[in-house]
Formats: C-alpha cells, sequence, structure tokens
C-alpha cells in the first residue's frame, strides 16, 4: 500500500459524533500501553499521528484517522489501565464495544497484544467476544524485536493456543517487521 494522505479526524466517544458518511474503517485494539500508536505510526510511515506515548491510558476516545481519502483507522481506546477510575473504565469499554457491534463500515479489527507477554484476561475477553460476533479480526504481536527468535516461537505459540488460532500475525513497529503482511490483509479486508 502506498500512503500518498494520513490525516486525523477527529476524537469521539458515542455514535451521534462518529463519521456519518459509510467509508470502511479498519480498527486497531489492544490493552494500554501495547504499542498500538507505534504500530499505526508505523503502518503509516508517519511519526507522531497516532500519539505515542508512554503514560497509559492516555488515548481515552475513539481516533479517527482517514487515509488516502478511501478508508479510515480508527484507533480504539486501549484497555486494562489499571489507574483509571472505575467509572471512565466503563465508559471507554461501552464506547468501544458499542463501535465494534455497530459500525457497518468495519471491515477488519486488528487485535494487537504484546508479543513478551501472556494475554491478559481482558485480551480474551475481547478476542472471545469478536469470535462470538462474527467480527473479522486478526491477531497482531508486537514489539518481536525485544525477544530472541527462540523467546519469540515459543511465546506466539503460548499466543495462539490461549487465543486457540493458528493465525497470529508477528510484528515489530521498531524494525517493521510484518509490515507488509499487515497491509496485505488489511487490503484485502477493504476489497472483501
Ligand atoms: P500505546 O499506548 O498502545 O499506543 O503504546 P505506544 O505505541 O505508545 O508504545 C508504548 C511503548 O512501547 C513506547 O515506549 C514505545 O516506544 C514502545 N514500543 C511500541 N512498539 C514497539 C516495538 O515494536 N518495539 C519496541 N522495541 N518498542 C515498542
Amino acid at each position: 500500500m502506498r500512503i500518498t494522505s494520513a490525516e486525523f479526524l477527529k476524537s469521539a466517544l458515542w455514535e451521534t459524533d462518529w463519521p456519518r458518511d459509510h467509508t470502511p474503517e479498519v480498527a486497531f485494539l489492544g490493552r494500554s500501553n501495547v504499542g498500538k500508536s507505534s504500530l499505526i505510526n508505523s503502518l503509516l510511515g508517519v511519526r507522531g499521528l497516532a500519539r505515542a506515548s508512554n503514560t497509559p491510558g492516555r488515548t481515552q476516545l475513539l481516533n479517527f484517522f482517514l487515509i488516502n481519502d478511501q478508508f479510515r483507522f480508527v484507533d480504539l481506546p486501549g484497555y486494562g489501565y489499571a489507574k483509571a477510575p472505575k467509572a471512565i473504565k466503563a465508559e471507554w469499554s461501552q464506547a468501544a464495544e458499542e463501535f465494534l457491534a455497530k459500525r457497518e463500515q468495519l471491515v477488519l479489527s486488528i487485535h494487537i497484544v504484546d508479543s513478551r507477554h501472556e494475554p491478559s484476561k481482558q485480551d480474551l475477553q475481547l478476542h472471545e467476544w469478536l469470535v462470538h460476533h462474527h467480527k473479522p479480526h486478526l491477531i497482531v504481536a508486537t514489539k518481536s524485536d525485544k525477544l530472541s527468535n527462540n523467546e519469540l516461537r515459543q511465546n506466539i505459540k503460548r499466543v495462539a493456543s490461549v487465543f486457540r488460532t493458528e493465525q497470529v500475525l508477528i510484528y515489530s513497529a521498531t524494525k517493521k517487521r510484518g509490515r507488509d503482511e499487515l497491509w496485505g490483509a488489511i487490503e484485502k479486508s477493504l476489497k472483501s
């Protein structure tokens, strides 16, 4: 995919504020600090479009980006930020779930996990929700550059077994590993 333009459109929480046209969308999900902004920025080849921040939980809203004037990336709020007040946590997950459940033009959900860690309870809940609701999704294990080949192989096996899937895409935002493969999957979803 050749990126000719990538622009931040808006942040929103509830449906009344989501963009109203039928442009296809790809959503990015994962727990806070998993490397979601870095992954989005590395896919687009830009720095700082999706805010890479070391402060977990800063991305509290759904962020919409228009790519090549043709499709949108939607950066969903990171979950599992332990320090967030309960009410805020509930609001984030409700808005994200509402988006995933209702959004008709959503062609793919990219579920990002950290290749170093065992998926969390919330990761599993999200995965089961996506499977149960027949939502097209893809698991991407990022930060792979932080592991040796051996550790990576073992961890990916574990991720695949926890999620009961064969398909885990290995990614590194730093090394751009998996970038072409991920774009391939995105393009396929946009065409179908
Ligand atoms: P977000 O909260 O999910 O958006 O996470 P960020 O993209 O802000 O990343 C969290 C931290 O992990 C930052 O310090 C990033 O530099 C780092 N990080 C993200 N992706 C990678 C990666 O692929 N490799 C390495 N080595 N570090 C990464």
